[in-house]
């Protein structure tokens, strides 16, 4: 990639995440930050540069960026005591907390290096991992629940991109990552917006055709998977583009590829087995399934980072339970690419996923003014975490069982089994 290409794509991209992901508000302050980075690392400093220009040229009114560094992060869990390793900014919530009473916009810029804290003690990491959540739950409570505007995406990182290239040189896998982004938000395309357009309603009719079904319960089945979730009565199917209560239509996720609900959180029967690592918390978690019975995990079994998975459910009561089911075909661009990004907001988008923890209330009819408890009788599941994993494959099927029993294809071999027009 030419040094003028990168630049012009490093701007669209800025645009893009401006215009389509957050759909910035004349007048709108703008919080750029990475919560689980305590703050955006500062190698994305040229595309926060460029987000910033974007961000004024479309009348924000300001732009406020909540820097953080991995390598400071890493000699806080190597030279502090426990006690100040656990404790959270509060400094940096309360910052945000106040952009987001005032209105403003979230931009979340995750490019975190996936196995930073490999060598730390699992009990620790676990440790504050918990105060992490408990920390940071004000501002989900809010991003969750759309009170505003926000947008989660991605910036390649000289740590993180070795990870996703082993075989290339450290400076071609750091440029390799961000052509892939670029290709997967269609930031390479000759109009990303409306190649996005297209996209977004793609992804819309198919969340509408599920909507209207209304199906009691989906049949997962794949190699070491077989699991049935019950899905509540009034579930509502998202896609790319929202509405938040702030009246602007935005994109929370760049790239996206998934349309998704809530199970309910008292019925998941059986067994399924993750396709994809899962990186959390500094390391990564592979080769696991969970057992589930009453809607409940009751049985966990990892290769790698068992005890860190446990520990994360064992969170809170919500956190053995499910709080997503979400679709990706097996041919979505991020899965055709084959490979993993351990980015979990990238991986999400190659394969269908479950998420363990919070259901967002927005996903469910009248969720949004009901109280956790009332939320929870319907079937809705609060948590202080939300963790996705993936668990499709091009081996995967699901059926969807209607309330009368019948079962209709949803999903064959990875694939759409119905159509939209
Ligand atoms: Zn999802
Ligand atoms: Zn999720």
């Amino acid at each position: 990639m030419l040094a003028s290409e990168f630049s012009e794509n490093l701007k669209k991209y800025a645009d893009l995440i401006i215009h389509v992901g957050l759909n910035l508000g004349k007048g709108q302050r703008l919080a750029i930050i990475n919560l689980s980075t305590a703050g955006v690392q500062l190698h994305a400093a040229p595309l926060v540069r460029e987000i910033t220009c974007s961000a004024f040229q479309a009348g924000a009114e300001d732009v406020e960026v909540f820097w953080g560094d991995e390598a400071i992060n890493l000699l806080r869990y190597e030279n502090a005591s426990e006690k100040v390793i656990a404790r959270y900014p509060s400094w940096q919530v309360k910052g945000i907390m106040d952009i987001i009473e005032s209105g403003g916009a979230v931009l979340t810029i995750r490019s975190n290096n996936p196995d930073l804290l490999g060598n730390i003690d699992p009990d620790l990491l676990s440790k504050a991992q918990a105060a992490y959540w408990e920390a940071v739950n004000p501002i989900l409570e809010k991003t969750g629940s759309n009170t505003v505007n926000w947008c989660v995406t991605s910036a390649s990182s000289p740590d993180w991109a070795p990870r996703v290239f082993p075989l290339a040189s450290p400076e071609e896998a750091y440029e390799n990552l961000w052509q892939a982004i670029f290709q997967i938000t269609r930031v390479d395309q000759p109009d990303p917006g409306a190649a996005w357009e297209a996209h977004i309603k793609e992804l819309e009719s198919r969340s509408q055709y599920l909507e209207a079904k209304q199906y009691a319960k989906f049949h997962y089945q794949a190699p070491g998977t077989d699991l049935t979730v019950g899905l509540p009565k009034g579930h509502l199917w998202g896609s790319a583009r929202d509405l938040a209560k702030n009246g602007i239509d935005f994109v929370a996720n760049l790239p996206t590829e998934e349309i998704f609900t809530l199970p309910h959180r008292e019925q998941a029967e059986g067994i399924v087995r993750a396709t994809l690592p899962l990186p959390y918390g500094g390391i990564t978690i592979e080769d696991f399934s969970l057992t589930f019975e009453n809607g409940r995990v009751v049985k966990v079994n990892a290769k790698k980072g068992e005890k860190v998975l446990q520990n994360l459910i064992d969170t809170d009561e919500g956190a053995a339970r499910l709080g997503e089911a979400a679709l990706v075909p097996h041919n979505s661009p991020i899965a055709q690419r084959g490979h993993l990004f351990y980015n979990p907001l990238i991986d999400e988008n190659a394969a269908c996923h479950l998420a363990i923890g919070k259901a967002y209330p927005f996903t469910l009819k009248g969720g949004d003014s009901l109280s956790k408890e009332e939320f929870a009788e319907h079937g809705g599941n609060n948590s202080l975490i939300h963790i996705d994993f993936m668990i499709g494959s091009n081996e995967m099927d699901i059926d969807g069982i209607t309330e009368d029993g019948t079962v209709e294809p949803v999903m064959r071999d990875g694939l759409w089994a119905f159509d939209v027009y």
